[in-house]
Parts: C-alpha cells; structure tokens; sequence
C-alpha cells in the first residue's frame, strides 16, 4: 500500500517545532494536510514562541492544534515550575515531563525536585500529563502509579516489563517513528495495548530524522511528516487486522479525548 495515502486523518500527539525560520511553513503544513498536533514545548520561551507562532500564522483547517507546556528534564535548571504557573494554566497538558539520566547531564535530584512539582501542578489543576522517561522507567512508573489524570508515556524504548507496569496503570502510549513489529517492545506497543490508549508521534522532524538515522532527508522536507505518521497508522493497523481508516479515526477520537480538546 502506499505510505503516502492522503485519506489518512492523521494525528501527531507529540512534536517539537523547529529551531529554524521554516515553523510557519510547517504548522501551515500541518493544517493543511489536516494533521492533528500537539506541539511540545519543553521551556517558557518555546512555549511563547509557538504561541505567538500560532496567533501570527495563517492556519486555518479542520485538524486540531495545541500546545502542551512542560519544563523538559535536561531543562530542568532553565526554571522554578513556580515561574511557570501561568503556563501551566493554559497548555493543553503538561509535558513533556520526566527524567533522563542517559541523555542529558542535568543532576538527577535536580530532575526528581522539578518532576515532583510539575506533578503536583498537574494534578492541582486537573491537566493530562506527557512523560518523558529515559533510563528511569521504574522510577518514573512507581511516580506515577496513583496520578490521577490521564498519562500520556511519550515513544517509551525502555524494558518490557515497565512497558508492562504503565500498561496495567491503564496509561497512554505514543507510537514513535522508529515502531516496528520485528522487536518485542514494539509489538507489544502495536498489539498489545487498547486501542484507546495509543497515539502516534513524530517527535517533530529531528525526531523523524533521529529515528531514520540522519540519513532520509532534512528538515525542511515537511513531507516527511505525513509519510511517517502513515507509516505508523498502517503498521498498527496491520498489526491488528484492523480497517486503516477506522484506526487513523480511532488515533484522532484518542488524541481530542487526551487533549481534552472536545
Ligand atoms: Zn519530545
């Protein structure tokens, strides 16, 4: 089948906008090819900019667009969440949020004091939240078992059975660019969860270009937007037999619900 089917309603639960000046190309690219997005903004000045981007931009179309706001764990030194209250109040949810103790140099008791405030905010003010949790999955899973607001894993590489433990805590699950069934983890995101707990994602396009290993293209190749995120909504439809347009509506019925954006 062609990756490139334009009849997809496809859905990007979790992007970062570019660094560079081609951010109004791309969210006029997202609307148009009715790509429903989440736009993650990991400290106040991107969470300014992509606002300020969306009121400037001419990006009229049907697809839902929003904003989630969440001081990112290696940006765990650029702010107080006390600072961020007011962004806290508006985002869509609050993330990405988490640890990260194999990427990024930010001391780990630094990340675990901001993680536990961003937490604490969430729940104060009834918010979704997205989780970022590279090599602290039980860490985080243990954190997070009792949250009382959806929780959203964002494109989750760590071990099976913390996949496991999130799973029975009935969180979401982003399926990321790199999602294949050939590895275990990866067919047990495909087939294993209910079907209205996962979400497909890019990342944005460096995550796009990350997962192909640097090598399909650049990131003005807005293009690759659309083919990823079909790629994944056919492979999860593959992967349970399922109608790819009934499971691309099923992502988009997912996404509105976490986002609380119906
Ligand atoms: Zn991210």
């Amino acid at each position: 089948m062609d990756v490139t089917t334009p009849s997809l309603p496809l859905t990007d639960a979790h992007a970062h906008l570019n660094c560079d000046d081609n951010a109004l190309e791309e969210l006029a690219y997202r609307r148009e090819h009715a790509v429903a997005t989440c736009l993650s903004t990991a400290t106040l000045a991107e969470w300014e900019r992509a606002n300020d981007l969306l009121a400037s931009a001419d990006v009229e179309g049907d697809a839902p667009l929003c904003v989630s706001f969440g001081i990112h764990p290696w940006e765990a030194t650029a702010h107080e969440p006390s600072e961020c209250a007011e962004a806290y109040r508006r985002c869509a949810a609050i993330g990405e949020i988490g640890l990260d103790d194999l990427w990024c140099d930010v001391p780990l008791p630094r990340q675990i004091a901001v993680f536990e405030q961003q937490l604490q905010w969430a729940a104060d003010l009834h918010k979704p939240i997205v989780l970022h949790t590279k090599g602290q999955e039980a860490r985080i899973a243990a954190m997070v078992a009792d949250f009382p607001e959806p929780v959203l894993v964002h494109w989750y590489s760590g071990p099976l059975d913390i996949f496991e433990r999130f799973a029975e805590a009935a969180c979401s699950f982003t399926l990321g660019p790199d999602c294949s069934e050939e590895d275990e983890l990866g067919h047990a995101l495909l087939c294993a969860l209910s079907p209205e707990r996962i979400l497909t994602e890019t990342d944005g396009m460096e995550g796009i270009l990350w997962a192909a290993g640097q090598k399909t293209g650049s990131t003005s190749d807005l293009s690759l937007i659309e083919t990823t995120l079909s790629r994944t909504t056919l492979a999860l439809a593959r992967a349970r037999n399922a109608d790819p347009h009934i499971m691309a509506c099923q992502l988009r019925k997912n996404f509105e619900l976490f986002y609380a954006l119906n």
